[in-house]
């Protein structure tokens, strides 16, 4: 093969940033391709799409547009589209962009060495659904990270009913138990210290394989036991499958991080049962109450969807009050409804008026915005325990780290103090992150 360079976009989630990474990792090992940082000096350049949201599913006809220039320039130059958007018009793709070589879904993945080097000749569409293959057959981590992901679940199967992920990612898979643990040993014995357990939802987690049913907590305690690993994060759990044995892991596990990140979506019980999301407000304030009860300072951030079709005003205001009573903190995010083809809700319609929907929008992020500063603003003087991931975005004689709950602290000190966790007193507060002195 000819190529040496790779450019990566990546759109939209945890989930894809996380592929492109792998990407990237079994494209160096595999064909020996170095990741460049612009698409003019790349010989291949993918692009990692994401549909869950409209804007990010359109966006890449136009970034596609951008690149022509260089495909009349560079003769050879391979473009591969991936990623959710991919498994939903790779036929369009195809038609409409003709120096595309090839597309692939977010299940092939690891059957890209082989694409790639058959997209030099022909064009290629790879879109098939073997998630299992994916996951067990990506190559293990060689570079060091302080902090790292580790996949334990694709795909989904709830159908909420404005979600597009169960038709382009396919239905829930877990990966075996024992291949993630080997992934972690490898990541705890090259000294990474954080591991960030994903997937669309943690916490229906199941290996039934070999006559063995293992569950998240099952692998959090395991996890926990691996000599170097000092932190467990998770991303995302579904409210209504947060079981009992995990809410004792929490309280059992001071590795797992103090901060949950739980999607609500909204606050209405009429509109939570038209997004089929399987719980209403009462026990989405159980399973906070029992979190809180265990770990009195949780953090708990959330997702919200404002403008679902036929949300009434007295339907955001308990979307409001949620918020009031749970205080959410940083890490939430909320989003205008749009509806997604092929989707149950899409039938709705869209009947809430844009102007609606940005109004609403302006005050819940406002309300969301509230909490998060006073949590920060709570912060001031205490001691947090951070790890430290790279040097600081504004200072080169900073390092930063996060706390627990996801805020960024800045202190003075050299990179030799990466992948260091330390104690640090929070000695300013700023809107975006924490300033911090370290106390040991
Ligand atoms: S739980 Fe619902 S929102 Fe989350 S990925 Fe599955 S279908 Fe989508």
């Amino acid at each position: 093969m000819h190529m040496s360079t790779l450019h990566i976009k990546t759109y939209g989630c945890q989930m894809n940033k996380h592929d492109s990474d792998r990407i990237a990792s079994m494209l160096s090992t595999s064909l020996g391709l170095k990741l460049v940082h612009t698409a003019e000096e790349a010989d291949i350049i993918l692009f990692n799409t994401c549909s869950i949201r409209e804007k990010a599913a359109n966006k890449i006809f136009s970034d596609l547009g951008r690149i022509k220039p260089l495909t009349l320039k560079k003769k050879n130059l391979i473009i591969g589209v991936g990623g959710c958007v991919a498994v939903q018009a790779a036929e369009t793709i195809f038609k409409r962009v003709p120096y595309v070589n090839l597309v692939f879904g977010p299940q092939s993945l690891y059957r890209l060495p082989t694409l790639l080097m058959q997209a030099q000749h022909k064009r290629i569409i790879d879109i098939d659904y073997t998630p299992i293959e994916k996951l067990e057959n990506l190559p293990l981590p060689s570079d060091y990270q302080p902090s790292a992901d580790v996949s334990i679940i694709e795909g989904c199967h709830h159908f909420c009913t404005y979600c597009i992920v169960p038709y382009v990612r396919g239905r829930a898979v877990s990966r075996s138990f024992s291949s993630i643990l080997n992934e972690v040993n490898v990541l705890a014995k090259n000294g990474t210290k954080e591991i960030h357990l994903l997937g669309q939802n943690v916490n229906c987690y199941l290996d039934a394989r070999q006559h063995n049913i293992r569950r998240l907590s099952d692998l959090l305690y395991r996890i926990a036991d691996i000599p170097g690993v000092e932190r467990i994060r998770m991303t995302t759990s579904h409210p209504a499958y947060f079981s009992t044995d995990l809410i004792q892991a929490y309280r059992d596990l001071p590795k797992i991080v103090n901060h949950v990140h739980l999607p609500v979506q909204s606050g209405s019980n009429t509109v939570l049962k038209k997004m089929n999301r399987k719980y209403t407000k009462e026990d989405y304030l159980r399973l906070t109450d029992a979190l809180k009860t265990i770990r009195p300072n949780i953090s708990i951030s959330s997702d919200f969807i404002v403008g679902f079709p036929f949300e009434t005003d007295a339907d955001f205001e308990d979307t409001l009050n949620l918020v009031r009573q749970i205080r959410f903190d940083r890490s939430s995010f909320s989003f205008m409804y749009n509806p997604r083809p092929q989707t149950k809700a899409a039938k709705f319609g869209d009947p809430v008026p844009l102007w609606v929907k940005k109004e609403r929008i302006k005050i819940l992020q406002k309300l969301l915005l509230k909490y998060e500063r006073a949590i920060s603003q709570s912060m001031l003087h205490t001691i947090q325990r951070i790890l430290i991931t790279g040097t600081a975005k504004k200072s080169p004689h900073q390092v930063s780290g996060r706390t627990e709950n996801n805020r960024i602290v800045n202190i003075d000190g050299s990179s030799s103090l990466i992948g260091k966790m330390l104690n640090v007193r929070v000695i300013q507060v700023m809107s975006n992150s924490l300033q911090g002195k370290v106390i040991e």
